[in-house]
């Protein structure tokens, strides 16, 4: 046996206690006579001391070891003179009486701290020491303690976890698959499952009732901080449900996650409208961990034309910002610095400071009336010391998108985005179909199987883009952490939205022939939803990105820059699957 105790469990009532740990070497530290070394485990760090006087040979051969060393020690636990209040081992060290040096090591690149020197590319380039790192390898704790408990949770109410293959072909989630050649079907290929959407419905129509999963999904797309080529989902299905039957059971689940890992108790879930949603917030997955809610001020400032900013603007929608009419002019160049960032793509911003006086000063003063700036104060309802921030625009959604930017960065500005806050709610009634300007048709907003809402369905015919879906997500602090929707189960139901969505007959039945076809033998009415495990163990852990909270992730390019992966395939790979590679351009 290498060890008897780990590094992080040894307290005050343990003093005078024969033990055996092991682990890495954190510190070295002399100090006169004495060598302390902080070993450090999965579990913790425990002191380890040395003293030249007692035994000059052991201290000689602790002083020789360098960081990362591997080492076991035997000791006797005893209490410490200079406590450390910071560590749960601070109480006591280890009496060093026998030293091994189970493996030395090179000096590694960074240093395992919190605060550590290393770089993100250094530290994914050595992500296995990246990963001893306290801070990191909490967010792994934490990952494997959430998807624990949702397979508590999800198997105390009758859900069977099925796995389903990853070599399949496209599925509907609309992003770029990944595609694996076919050695065994020359020139033909997999594409790995954007998510397990068609096969979750056929375990439907096999009478698993009750189906999740916590699974890989592969979506090439361009990535961002919450996106990773490969991702997590915990994928969900029922049959025989409604609407409201999966936002209680899932409301559940994540009321659930917040008790046993968070200790809080979630509230009952608010519900927005998508069309709310948009309309005070800019965003189908609004944070409403603050209020500043979108005004829209067309009313007004067209009743009183003069300044053809407004005039001619389709949109004009404002925030008030609590208390900052101190913004000096510095302050509130670089907020309209920032909505004018290509990014954003705002032409310019408007502002108006209440006064103490309660009159409001604007920047386009010169074109409203005192009273106009009045009805303004009054339609904001801001007092004595607010600040008022307005865009406008043609494109009703697109400046609605960079309002909601600039309400993002006050929220920001102004400590309103607290990450140890949580706000969760369901934004419900998603459109059935986007425009897609690039491809010039309708494309479904959440995919291709979502049923709309049975009072919508005479639309179909007469106002698709109108028709609303019974399609949902869960948005905790402006983060969709989940969606899903109740699917049709109509095949004839199914024909019209794929007609709608521009597949002809055939191509519908080739794309998705077996689906329409498993539906002829007794599909039963069921929805479901998928979350990303990735983007809830980030929130719960307060991270900016995704990458921390997964063991190895890519980076922005899509590389695991460790593994070297994606690389070149050996001439010999390449002849068995009887492939060239020949780029273009
Ligand atoms: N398959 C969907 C997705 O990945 C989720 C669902 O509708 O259940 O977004």
């Amino acid at each position: 046996m290498y060890r008897t105790v780990t590094c992080g469990e040894l307290r005050l009532a343990d003093a005078g206690k024969s033990v055996t740990l092991a682990g890495w070497v954190q510190r070295i530290r002399k100090m006169g006579g004495m060598t302390f070394i902080d070993l450090r485990d999965r579990y913790g760090i425990t002191q380890l001391s040395f003293n030249q006087e007692t035994d000059a040979a052991l201290c000689d051969a602790a002083n020789k070891l360098g960081r990362e060393f591997v080492l076991q020690v035997k000791g006797v636990v005893v209490e410490r003179y200079s406590k450390n209040a910071a560590l749960p081992t601070g109480e006591i060290e280890i009496e060093v009486k026998e030293l091994n040096v189970l493996n030395p090591a090179v000096t590694p690149p960074f240093t395992i701290e919190d605060e550590t020197d290393g770089g993100d590319d250094l530290r994914m380039k050595y992500r296995y020491l990246d990963l001893r790192r306290t801070c990191v390898r909490k967010n792994l704790e934490l990952r494997h303690k959430m998807a624990f408990e949702v397979r508590r949770y999800l198997d105390e109410q009758g859900f069977l976890e099925v796995e389903t293959p990853v070599l399949v072909n496209s599925t509907p989630e609309g992003a770029r698959d990944f595609v694996v050649p076919s050695r065994m079907n020359p020139g033909q290929f997999y594409a790995l499952p954007q998510s397990p959407q068609i096969l979750k419905q056929l375990l439907m129509v096999s009478g698993f009732d009750r189906y999740f999963q916590i699974v890989k999904c592969f979506r090439d797309e361009d990535l961002r901080a919450d996106r990773q080529p490969e991702f997590t989902q915990i994928d969900c299905e029922m049959s025989f449900v409604e609407q409201e039957d999966i936002l209680n059971m899932f409301e559940g689940m994540s009321r659930h996650l917040f008790k046993v890992i968070k200790g809080i108790d979630l509230p009952k879930l608010p519900r927005m409208t998508w069309a709310d949603a948009m309309k005070y917030y800019g965003s189908d997955k609004p944070d409403t961990r603050f209020d500043m809610r979108f005004v829209e001020l067309m009313d007004i400032f067209h009743a009183a034309p003069g300044f053809t900013v407004f005039d001619s603007a389709n949109y004009i929608g404002g925030i008030c910002a609590k208390g900052c009419a101190t913004y000096t002019r510095k302050q509130l160049d670089a907020l309209t610095e920032f909505v004018k960032k290509p990014q954003i793509g705002a032409k310019g911003m408007v502002y108006a400071r209440v006064e103490a006086d309660g009159s409001v000063k604007s920047s386009v003063d010169k074109f409203y009336s005192q009273e106009v700036l009045q009805q303004l104060k009054a339609a904001m309802n801001a007092e004595a010391g607010d600040l008022i921030l307005i865009l406008s625009g043609e494109d009703i959604m697109k400046t609605r998108k960079q309002l909601c930017e600039l309400r993002l960065e006050m929220g920001r500005q102004l400590g309103l985005r607290d990450p140890q806050k949580y706000s969760c709610l369901w934004v419900i009634d998603f459109p059935m179909y986007e425009w897609s300007d690039e491809e010039q048709r309708l494309m479904a907003m959440h995919h291709p199987f979502t049923s709309p809402k049975p009072e919508d369905i005479p639309l179909l015919d007469t106002d698709p883009a109108s028709v609303r879906a019974n399609a949902y997500d869960m948005v905790i602090n402006g983060v969709e952490v989940g969606g899903g929707s109740i699917r049709i189960h109509d095949a004839k139901l199914q024909e019209k939205v794929f007609e709608i969505l521009g597949f002809t007959p055939e191509q519908a039945q080739t794309k998705f022939g077996f689906l329409m076809n498993a539906f002829k033998y007794g599909a039963p009415p069921h929805g479901g939803l998928a979350y990303g495990l990735d983007r809830f163990v980030s929130l719960f852990a307060g991270l900016d990105s995704i990458r921390d909270c997964i063991a190895f992730p890519k980076n922005n390019q899509g590389r695991d820059v460790m593994l070297g992966a994606p690389g070149l395939l050996d001439p010999v790979q390449l002849d068995e699957l009887q492939l060239k590679v020949d780029l273009k351009g």
